[in-house]
């Protein structure tokens, strides 16, 4: 399925429809069905009004030390205080996943990565940018709150984003102590790149290797950890593969070209930063929904924004 950034495909998707498990009718009926369940079960935490700050505190709840003095998880619009009318769970808060929460009648929604785009969210980044600014005018039109929900959802037991992925490519069973180095079981590297493209539900992907050569010890980092991490982890546990999310391509790259040239045998498979972590969320909204009674949480899939030519 092509992920485009347009409004109509955003707003039409999400996590169910983007795996292809049901479609978007079914979805629409198992959320109903889920959540007339919940009813059924004393999951209750908190019921409404719940504020976005009732939230926020749900979560610290959860996380040793937290709040944390120093996170980049802060409020990118809206206020503590606002009253929740509905929560969407995504990866970015794209202006098709705003526009698609407010059709629905949600006013909250947590974010894995930044809304302005860069990491503190400094809306003067780039100067003044009017991009920045329609963003910023169309959240208050629509008064939305945003939220976003990196570094503690990082800091759960495990990582919830880790978890996230792990489960949604079928490998749990395989995920001990919170490692980031899965034993599989011995296959190629092209079997390996197809059931996470099925899994993961990704058009294309990148790999550095050879589809025939034979994997079992997987190291894992979703997202964009940047190259000291993948080089550190490939020195550290020197795997089969190593699978990221996102690479600069002049660090982790290079490396595993050159690593591969003096025989090493770790090769690399690029997932794209927002699908390898997009499961991660879907995991959060989980946790979450049955904790708020009354309330409708939802994940919407903010996708790739590329199109492969
Ligand atoms: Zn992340």
């Amino acid at each position: 399925m092509k992920w485009l950034p347009s409004l109509q495909d955003a707003s039409l998707f999400t996590r169910r429809d983007f795996i292809g498990q049901a479609s978007k009718a079914a979805l629409l009926s198992a959320g109903a069905l889920s959540f007339t369940g919940l009813a059924a079960r004393p999951l209750f935490n908190i019921a409404p009004p719940v504020t976005v700050g009732d939230i926020m505190d749900m979560v610290y709840k959860e996380i040793p030390g937290a709040p944390f003095t120093n996170t980049v998880d802060t409020i990118k619009a809206g206020t503590r205080d606002q009253q929740v009318t509905g929560v969407v769970t995504t990866m970015f808060a794209t202006r098709p996943i705003i526009e698609q929460a407010a059709a629905m009648g949600a006013n909250f929604i947590i974010a894995h990565e930044p809304t302005f785009y860069n990491h503190t969210d400094d809306k003067k980044w780039a100067g003044d940018n009017h991009i920045v600014q329609q963003k910023e005018q169309l959240l208050q039109d629509r008064k939305i709150a945003v939220w976003r929900l990196h570094d503690y959802i990082h800091s759960f037991h495990p990582d919830g984003v880790f978890a996230g992925v792990v489960q949604q490519a079928g490998w749990l069973s395989y995920y001990k102590n919170e490692s980031p180095v899965l034993e599989l079981p011995t296959q190629t590297l092209g079997n390996l790149v197809g059931h996470l493209k099925k899994t993961l539900g990704i058009d294309h992907l990148r790999v550095i290797g050879h589809l025939s050569q034979s994997c079992r010890r997987v190291a894992m980092i979703p997202g964009a950890a940047g190259g000291q991490a993948h080089l550190r982890l490939i020195e550290k546990e020197r795997p089969d593969v190593l699978i990221v999310g996102e690479i600069h391509e002049w660090e982790t790259g290079e490396y595993i070209r050159d690593s591969y040239a003096f025989g090493s045998k770790t090769v690399l498979v690029v997932l794209g930063h927002s699908v390898s972590e997009e499961p991660g969320m879907q995991w959060f909204r989980d946790w979450l929904a049955p904790k708020l009674p009354g309330i409708k949480v939802q994940h919407l899939v903010s996708g790739s924004p590329f199109t492969w030519v």
